[in-house]
């Protein structure tokens, strides 16, 4: 009898567990359904509906009026802050989650579904967003309420900003509110799920971006006061441009090592075999071996986490095939290593071309031209947390045992760029697994797989937990 009891009590207790998880699983669904259903792109889109629809979320589940704001410059920019109350009286400094609302532009007629509509079909959910990164938004959403639903208390506020303009547009929700509302998401740290993420395909990593290249456009330029075809001479703007990007394709910017870039060589090469493991020590001497350097330069991602890298993207010139062109002009792409700034970049492009007749010009965020690139610099990686590394550890080894933990620098930029200006370390990690043959973020029929959409959510709340859970 009392067995019987037992097993019944067990069954009940195991029940309950299973209906909870259904029912997490259920509000993660429903949530990363709507907002993939709002339209959120700069052209036609509204990231206020976004922020409202998120808000309404956390209020429905009980969080104060007070503690949900949505903020904005404009009405169709705007951003939600919530706050998850930590321990009272509580000396810790809150931690931040930062994730963009808005997404890259999409065209019904380019993809095999509508990717305004949450599609679900062959173990996927299909959308503009599923990658990036909607799903980790409603992540972070659902994660606030399951934690609320079971009255947890984490040892420190916990900040989430949901925000516009990552991908495009002129009002970038981070540094808008860095600007004007620091206050409600003044932080000792922040988590950007933007960056970082599981790898299930070989070699199987759960990587954190620890640091991130800096970004920077140039319009390489010639004019000539052109004339007739039928009397070439040899000074042509399409030459002189034609021949800048024939030396940008032969030259390779110096290789570099950082802090995090060399731990991550160091991981690789535990998980690469045979010549490119040797290599990815080799290039760990001082100083590094120039061959396996060569090596490893080859493949294009060993490629850009070794160096700056610059590629010619857009080319356009002449106005008349019968004319000489008066006007040749091509966009130069550069991914810089961190500790460069883009003006030091640009003079290093006018030396490489080394041709007078050339202008190189900084191209802005919103298209505008310069002489003068940004001396910023790209910020050092932040010192590697021993919270947020053991946190990550320890259930990463729970939910992909034998995956490789490793720091790694995007070759992109993410709005950490903004935290991390702000002094706010910050630390790309997200949960979701995507193969590597897989990503789509940015491009046509992006989706995620249902099943690696809700192991990262359920990697998320306990991350969370793991991280801000009350010692002593
Ligand atoms: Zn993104």
């Amino acid at each position: 009898m009392k067995y019987r009891i037992g097993l019944s009590g067990a069954a009940a207790v195991l029940m309950a567990l299973s209906a909870a998880a259904a029912s997490d699983d259920k509000t993660a669904h429903d949530i990363f359904k709507q907002l993939i259903e709002i339209n959120t792109t700069d052209s036609v889109g509204s990231t206020t509906l976004a922020a409202q629809a998120m808000a309404q979320r956390l209020l429905d589940a009980g969080f104060p009026k007070a503690d949900v704001v949505v903020l904005g410059p404009n009405d169709r920019k705007g951003n939600m802050i919530a706050r998850y109350h930590g321990k009272p009286g509580s000396k810790l400094k809150p931690v931040l989650i930062i994730g963009h609302l808005d997404v890259v532009e999409a065209k019904r007629e380019d993809w095999s579904t509508d990717p305004f509509q949450f599609v679900e079909k062959d173990g996927y959910f299909y959308g503009r967003g599923t990658q990036d990164m909607k799903d980790s938004d409603a992540i972070a959403v659902s994660a606030f309420i399951r934690m609320r639903k079971e009255g947890y208390v984490p040892d420190r506020d916990i900040i989430l900003a949901l925000t516009a303009d990552e991908e495009g547009g002129k009002s970038n929700g981070v540094d808008w509110l860095l600007k004007n509302h620091r206050e409600l998401i003044e932080a000792e740290f922040a988590l950007n799920p933007d960056a970082g993420g599981v790898r299930p395909d070989k070699p199987q990593i759960v990587g954190f971006e620890a640091t991130e290249k800096l970004y920077a456009d140039y319009q390489v330029l010639a004019t000539n006061p052109g004339g007739h075809s039928s009397l070439p001479i040899p000074d042509n703007a399409i030459y002189h441009v034609a021949n800048a990007l024939a030396a940008l394709q032969k030259w390779a910017f110096p290789f570099e090592l950082n802090t995090v870039t060399r731990e991550y060589f160091t991981q690789m090469a535990k998980i690469e075999t045979g010549q490119s493991a040797a290599d990815m020590r080799a290039i760990l001497t001082t100083p590094p071996d120039p061959k396996a350097v060569e090596r490893l330069s080859q493949d294009a991602h060993s490629n850009a986490v070794m160096r700056t890298t610059c590629v010619a993207t857009m080319l356009s010139g002449g106005h008349a095939t019968n004319a000489l062109p008066g006007r040749a002009e091509a966009n130069v792409n550069c991914r810089i290593f961190p500790g460069h700034s883009q003006e030091e970049i640009r003079l290093q492009l006018i030396k490489l071309f080394n041709d007078p007749k050339l202008t190189v010009r900084y191209r802005g965020d919103n298209g505008e031209l310069t002489d003068h690139g940004s001396d910023r610099k790209a910020m050092a990686p932040p010192p590697l947390r021993d919270d947020v590394m053991n946190s990550l550890r320890s259930v990463a080894a729970k939910l992909w045992p034998g995956y490789v933990v490793l720091p790694i620098m995007e070759p992109g930029a993410s709005d950490s760029i903004y935290t991390m200006n702000a002094g706010i370390p910050s630390y790309g990690i997200s949960g979701v697994a995507i193969e590597r043959s897989d990503d789509k973020a940015h491009g046509r029929d992006e989706r995620v797989r249902m099943d690696a959409y809700y192991k990262g959510a359920e990697f998320y709340y306990q991350f969370l937990k793991a991280l801000t859970t009350p010692t002593g």
